[in-house]
């Protein structure tokens, strides 16, 4: 219920696309008994959680902010939706983002932009870089920046986002939450509608890395809806160790993600962390990932051919928008396409067939693959030099305001953003975003820390030390 009443409360940050109250208020009525009989279904029996509106939810609307969805309602639910709902976890509503999970601001969808709830904050209204309510509030980043506001604004307690470039720890960075990509294939994607099925992974937001770690615990394994799934390694429980020891790790610090644009406070929690660890006893050295510069180019090829594929499904004749004009199949997959679909999601469908003709595969698409390895092989030879995690920051500098973020120049800044979360997932790492401290502005800022593949667990009791 209380809940529920923060997200009337805070509709200003239009957080929420659909709020299931209704079922929300039923669900935790069942788990009120079953709590009361003390046989709660595990830890997260009665845990209110929101979903980003890229993940089927049975029965209730799963638009992707997009023209193309709205009124659609999946018959099924996404696996890891399922499995919160199976643990007796109460779903309050689908949250907000870029259409089809595409850009880095939340600012993209049909219903409208995002706004951090650190806009209203104490800190950074008091620093009076906020006078006008209106105009001055700044980004949740994105594209799950919907999921991020609701746990940062307590309406959730845990969020699922998705991350194919950095959608989950970006918005989670920009919003102070702790937020999770997990490797690629520890959790199932079915149900979450794809952006590039190659990198796709659900992501977990929460207020602690604790919670985080009992979420991931109760969502990994293998799937066989998700043929690219695999079971954990350590099938461990979701309890992180209380005392946990650095002195045997050994932090690494890429000199590449000295990146231009990184701001000077965000360059200074940086290196303060790792003197924390230093301090600690962890041995902290530089590393070198020669390849992170091609990255995004690389990740905006490839990112844009499974586009291109994977938006044809969109056709207006088997879920979703249908187009009026039906003069011939052509003329209606075109105009329902063409009013679908905003102006980001068009442009990557075009760029994406145009890398994929003939003449253009090799010169693009194989490129891309080949850079893709390289960037890969990367991490691997720093982690096999005896690397055990990656301190990094999580994006260049605090929340952008609304009006300087959506001004063109800066788009391209946003793409630059997302220099420090691309990688992983062209390597399907695990990496997680852990807030540090608050910038002078009043807004959060946090770091990164990557892991070694299918090395979740060990990433987060990491995570939890710093925390
Ligand atoms: N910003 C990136 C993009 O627009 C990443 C998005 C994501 O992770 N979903 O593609």
């Amino acid at each position: 219920r209380k809940c529920l009443q923060r997200i009337k409360k805070t509709r200003h940050l239009n957080a929420y696309i659909t709020v299931t109250e209704e079922l929300a208020m039923r669900q935790a009525q069942e788990a009120d008994d079953r709590l009361l009989r003390g046989k709660p279904l595990g830890p997260l029996d009665g845990i209110p959680f929101s979903v980003k509106d890229n993940f089927c939810t049975e029965n209730i609307e799963t638009t992707c902010a997009s023209r193309m969805l709205r009124g659609y309602c999946p018959p099924f639910n996404a696996t890891v939706v399922q499995k919160l709902l199976d643990q007796g976890a109460v779903l309050v509503g689908k949250t907000n983002l870029d259409e089809f999970a595409m850009g880095s601001g939340s600012t993209d969808g049909v219903f409208g932009p995002v706004r951090n709830p650190w806009s209203y904050a104490a800190p950074y209204r008091t620093l009076s870089h906020g006078t006008d309510p209106d105009s001055d509030w700044v980004i949740t980043g994105g594209s799950s920046g919907g999921s991020a506001a609701a746990v940062a604004s307590l309406s959730s307690f845990l969020a699922l986002g998705s991350d194919t470039g950095g959608s989950t720890r970006n918005p989670g960075s920009l919003c102070g939450v702790v937020a999770l990509k997990p490797s690629y294939s520890l959790l199932s994607r079915h149900g979450l509608i794809p952006l590039v099925n190659s990198m796709d992974v659900p992501g977990i937001m929460s207020r602690s890395v604790h919670d985080t770690a009992i979420a991931l615990s109760v969502l990994q394994g293998r799937d066989e809806k998700d043929s690219t799934t695999v079971q954990a390694p350590d099938s461990h429980p979701a309890a992180l160790p209380q005392e946990f020891d650095v002195r045997d790790l050994c932090v690494g610090v890429p000199k590449e993600y000295h990146a231009p644009g990184l701001s000077a406070e965000t360059l200074s929690q940086w290196t303060r962390v790792a003197a924390m660890f230093e301090r600690a006893g962890a041995r902290v050295c530089e590393v070198s990932l020669p390849h992170t510069q091609y990255s995004i180019v690389c990740y905006h090829v490839l990112c844009c051919c499974e586009v291109a594929s994977n938006m044809a499904r969109f056709d207006g004749l088997q879920y979703g928008h249908r187009s009026a004009v039906e003069s011939s199949t052509e003329a209606l997959y075109a105009t329902t396409r063409h009013e679908g679909f905003n102006n980001v999601v068009r442009r990557r469908v075009l760029s994406g067939n145009y890398f994929l003709l003939k003449q253009n595969y090799e010169r693009y698409f194989v490129k891309a693959q080949q850079i893709r390895r390289l960037i890969t092989e990367d991490f691997r030879r720093v982690f096999a030099s005896g690397v055990d995690v990656l301190l990094t920051p999580t994006t260049l500098s605090d929340a952008a305001t609304y009006s300087d973020f959506i001004q063109e120049d800066n788009r391209t800044r946003s793409a630059q953003d997302d220099i420090f979360t691309q990688p992983v997932n062209l390597a399907g790492l695990p990496a997680v975003t852990v807030p540090t401290s608050l910038s002078s502005r009043g807004l959060p800022l946090s770091l990164q820390l990557i892991g070694q593949r299918l090395q979740d667990r060990k990433l987060l009791a990491v995570a939890h030390w710093m925390e």
